[in-house]
């Protein structure tokens, strides 16, 4: 029987980059592909589906309400709508008639307008918010964000993600405090993040997150937080948010990944460091090449194997090689964020054993073939 790969003439992949989009995100558990399936199969009422299940994960998560959206990026927005349209009928359905009379500033730092794959900025907008920046690009302290506030202020929003500058920020309990002295709401965007109880337990309105990420769901966005705003976040299935519609297929699934995820035992980074310690060896046998554990850049329990590529010794640039990699078939997708620094990073999560032989060998023969 010829593959889906062979079907479509498509790539397939090693994907050494982590939670990336661009390569499918990650791939569910059986139990959540028979969940899936499950729900293609079946009719519900879905507005009991809607609530039941976001009643059922508010329970296991310890928070006040839940709602499946079809991606953390449509939650982004219908958060923003909802902060905007609150509970008024007209709104709701005429968002997009501008100017908006009400409240319609979102307030982030600078620090945190960032590119996930798609600007935050677009997100909001989609949602109706005007962007507003607070401190600049290398700093924002609870002062300047404060600062930032007015009376057309309708959320604070807060992107807890490695994408955004670490230093000299705020953290989201400082955040926090600025809403609440300013009563207006608090949205996080905690969209990779693995803790799926900290920033709702600590008092945020709304918190983001993606299905697909570190829970291993389905297409899928989850939005949790305080009764009332996810009540509003909700009526946004009558306004932008059909534009974003999440299948019941979707909804099941991401429930009971949420269920496994809380239950079942993560790898831990450590686990992680053991099975990448001979690749890492073997690199360092390289000429050119130094390679070690760093830990992620966000606080999160994930090892991963940093590789030194001394240009001059290689005779290739990183980004050559990273291409030359992504190139090949099967295509090796490394994290490439600091491939201007000559640095490449191995994500192992969905790498299996002998994948990481082969990403040595072909590693090895890139080098090689320069030399
Ligand atoms: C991945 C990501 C998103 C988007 O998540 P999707 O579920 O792909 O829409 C939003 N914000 C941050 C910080 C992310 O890392």
């Amino acid at each position: 029987m010829t593959s889906v790969y062979e079907q479509y003439g498509l790539k397939k992949v090693i994907n050494a980059s982590g939670r990336m989009t661009i390569l499918g995100v990650s791939t569910p558990s059986a139990a959540v592909v028979e969940r899936v399936s499950y729900g293609l199969n079946h009719y519900f009422e879905i507005g009991d589906l809607v609530n039941k299940t976001g009643a059922h994960i508010a329970r296991l998560l310890g928070c006040e309400s839940a709602l499946v959206v079809s991606c953390a990026s449509a939650g982004l927005a219908q958060c923003v709508a909802a902060a905007i349209v609150q509970d008024d009928d007209w709104l709701l359905h005429n968002l997009h008639i501008q100017p908006l009379l009400v409240a319609d500033e979102i307030v982030m730092a600078k620090g945190h307008n960032v590119s996930f794959g798609a600007p935050v900025g677009t997100m909001v907008a989609l949602g109706g918010g005007r962007l507003i920046e607070a401190g600049y690009a290398n700093e924002c302290s609870p002062q300047q964000l404060s600062a930032a506030v007015t009376t057309q202020t309708a959320a604070i929003l807060y992107i807890k993600s490695h994408h955004c500058v670490q230093k000299s920020h705020l953290s989201v309990q400082q955040a926090l405090e600025v809403a609440q002295q300013h009563g207006v709401p608090l949205i996080v965007d905690a969209a990779a993040e693995e803790d799926l109880q900290a920033w709702s337990a600590m008092g945020a309105d709304l918190v983001i997150y993606s299905g697909a990420k570190a829970i291993e769901g389905p297409t899928s966005g989850l939005v949790i937080g305080k009764q009332q705003p996810v009540e509003w976040v909700k009526r946004q299935a009558h306004g932008i948010g059909r534009a974003m519609k999440v299948g019941k297929e979707g909804i099941l699934g991401l429930t009971l990944a949420i269920e496994n995820y809380l239950t079942q035992q993560k790898v831990t980074g450590a686990q992680m460091v053991e099975k990448m310690t001979t690749f890492i060896a073997q690199l360092n046998g390289l000429q050119g090449i130094g390679a070690q554990v760093v830990w992620d850049s966000a606080g999160r329990d994930i090892a991963r194997a940093e590789i030194h590529i001394d240009e001059k010794t290689t005779g290739r640039t990183t980004s050559g090689l990273v291409q030359a990699l992504k190139s090949g078939d099967p295509a090796i997708y490394f994290r490439g964020y600091k491939a201007n620094e000559g640095i490449i990073e191995v994500d192992v999560r969905s790498v299996s054993a002998s994948e990481l032989v082969l990403i040595f060998t072909c590693l090895r023969r890139q080098i090689n073939q320069e030399k």
